[in-house]
């Protein structure tokens, strides 16, 4: 299947935004640069807005039919596991196959020491291009490697052959992610893991590690940027290599899951993938329902006083809201607004602050984190919110198309 090389996952909560999107995408077409839009939804997500996964694909298909978008897209499983794929697998197309959760779980002994001596020839001092200097590999590295990482990726294995047999071979893009856990991987661990991800015959497109650094969610990168270059370039040079190496699909690309909005390392991912040649894909823009609310907030009235009451509500409560999410938020509570002083602010002073633009003053992240992980209580309001939607499309598609093109799809693969 056509698996273009740039592509980008986007996420909307409440599935309104499907056409606002896409038009970003249209924009950046007409500018020369090939972008597939991938819809993504987790299961987190669909629980918590009472949405099924075939919606997702109704929502895609509507849009692209209304643009008229020509080119290939997708809808995304998006951090599936065997317990939650099943009512993904008609609709999807794109699999997201997260295995963080059985990292460092033990595999068969045998099997390590299998694998271990599978690498006899990538052991002692390693070369790969791109990378300055040789990595010294010993055998107990492989294997404590193997330790960490190969009931993993046995797990992804079991995983996609159970899509597989559903879908059939080639109809759809595997994806493995290791985003979600404590530690960052490194580009020598990548290279194993992927030498492992060819051995259980996965014939993956797209990996997502966990990078170095902090994807709070909504937020900017923080971390050292220059620690995130080196480490993503050699990243790049070791997909490269492990694609000869060990047979994978030609075109398989480094995955970036954002958590959204990571201005700062937008320059360092579109120069490197220019410099290596590299295909990328990045999820990013799951803020599509703030803009929802940036774009009530704006047109006033009615809209206005909706997302105020969300805020006052999700400052409410915070506990709930925030337990799900406490390890990619950073909220200073001290930093928000008490509900008194949000109540009197006009839509212009809400959508400035919760408007992620790092130069206007009245910017609060804060704010802004809170309510990214507060759509819950507009999901609870029902037709009162999703009513409001349609009511101030106009205003909010606006915001929506903006944002993708303006702060992420410009910025990482246009520049
Ligand atoms: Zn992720």
């Amino acid at each position: 299947m056509n698996f273009p090389k740039y592509s980008m996952g986007i996420g909307d909560r409440f599935a309104h935004q499907g056409k606002a999107q896409l038009a970003a995408f249209v924009k950046a077409k007409q500018l020369g640069v090939e972008v597939a839009p991938v819809w993504n939804k987790s299961n987190r997500e669909h629980l918590i807005v009472h949405s099924e996964p075939p919606s997702v694909r109704a929502e895609a298909d509507a849009a692209v039919k209304a643009l008229g978008w020509k080119g290939p897209y997708f809808v995304d499983a998006d951090h599936i596991g065997i317990k939650t794929v099943d009512p993904f697998i008609p609709g999807s197309d794109f699999f997201t196959i997260d295995v963080a959760d059985f990292i460092a779980k033990p595999a068969a002994e045998a099997d390590v020491k299998a694998f271990a001596a599978a690498q006899g020839k990538n052991t002692g001092s390693l070369r790969i291009p791109g990378i300055e200097g040789a990595i010294d590999v010993s055998a107990d590295r492989i294997e404590a490697i193997a330790r960490k990482y190969l009931f993993a990726v046995q797990e992804a294995g079991r995983i996609y052959r159970h899509i597989e047999a559903k879908k059939g071979k080639g109809s759809f893009v595997p994806e493995v992610s290791m985003d979600e856990t404590d530690q960052p991987q490194t580009p020598v661990e990548l290279f194993f893991i992927l030498a492992m991800l060819a051995q259980e015959k996965v014939p993956l497109r797209t990996i997502a590690p966990k990078f170095t650094g902090r994807f709070n969610k909504g937020v900017d990168y923080v971390g050292d940027l220059r620690q995130f270059e080196k480490e993503f370039n050699e990243d790049l040079a070791v997909i490269a290599f492990a694609v000869k190496e060990f047979g994978l699909p030609a075109d398989l690309k480094l995955s970036v899951h954002s958590g959204s909005d990571k201005f700062s390392i937008y320059a360092i991912i579109r120069n490197a993938i220019r410099k290596h040649g590299a295909g990328l894909h990045i999820k990013t823009a799951g803020t599509t329902w703030l803009e929802e609310l940036i774009g009530l907030a704006s047109a006033g009235g009615e809209g206005l006083e909706i997302a105020k009451d969300v805020y006052r509500q999700a400052l409410g409560r915070y506990d709930e809201l925030v337990a799900p999410y406490a390890a990619v938020i950073d909220v200073d509570r001290a930093k928000l607004p008490s509900p008194e002083e949000a109540a009197g602010w006009s839509g212009e002073q809400y959508a400035t602050a919760l408007r992620h633009d790092q130069k206007n003053r009245n910017y609060n992240p804060s704010f802004r984190q809170l309510l990214h992980v507060g759509y819950k209580v507009a999901a609870q309001m029902g037709e009162r919110y999703t009513g409001a939607l349609e009511a101030y499309e106009d205003t909010i598609a606006k915001n929506v198309t903006e944002n993708i093109f303006d702060r992420h799809l410009k910025p990482v693969f246009i520049g």
